[in-house]
């Protein structure tokens, strides 16, 4: 696989070092889903959807359960189930609003493995284009990014409440 080049992630690096000990993104943002920086796309039972702030690419989600959990083991059926709901609608939604090709969908499961914040499960849905390894150094500039995580919110919080409309 390419790899992806997301320089703009050492901002994140850098802060997930030093600030170890302080609330869980994850509850803060379920406490206040409507707070625009929290990113937060669609809401759902069990599960709620919102954009990563230091995407490995544009459209970069994450679907996390409401309760704080760090492992699979704890979860009841129904939160998998609707977790793996939640990857079908995204995906859905992802192709038909971004137009994006592939996607690498996937758990850091402890700190070790890579977990940003390894007490609070998640799942990342990192959409893929043709030629995307190329592309993205182009836009790697941090201002850029964030315009463009501004613009990505916008268009997926639209396309997932269109979504919840039609169930
Ligand atoms: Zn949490």
């Amino acid at each position: 696989m390419d790899r992806l080049w997301a320089p703009w992630r050492m901002n994140y690096i850098r802060q997930a070092n030093e600030v170890e000990d302080e609330e869980c993104f994850i509850c803060k943002a379920i406490e206040h889903t409507s707070d625009r920086n929290n990113l937060v796309v669609a809401e759902f039972s069990h599960v709620i959807i919102l954009l990563n702030k230091y995407p490995y690419n544009n459209g970069h989600i994450m679907i996390a359960p409401k309760k704080h959990l760090s492992n699979i083991k704890d979860m009841d059926n129904e939160i998998k189930l609707e977790l793996m709901n939640c990857i079908s609608i995204s995906t859905n939604i992802l192709e038909q609003v971004l137009n994006a090709e592939g996607f690498n969908i996937g758990i850091n499961m402890g700190r070790v493995a890579g977990a940003g914040v390894p007490d609070h499960l998640h799942i990342h849905i990192v959409p893929r284009w043709n030629g995307d390894t190329n592309y993205m150094p182009i836009i790697s500039d941090t201002k850029i990014i964030s315009q463009s995580i501004e613009e990505a919110y916008t268009i997926l919080k639209k396309a997932f409440m269109e979504y919840k409309d039609g169930i």
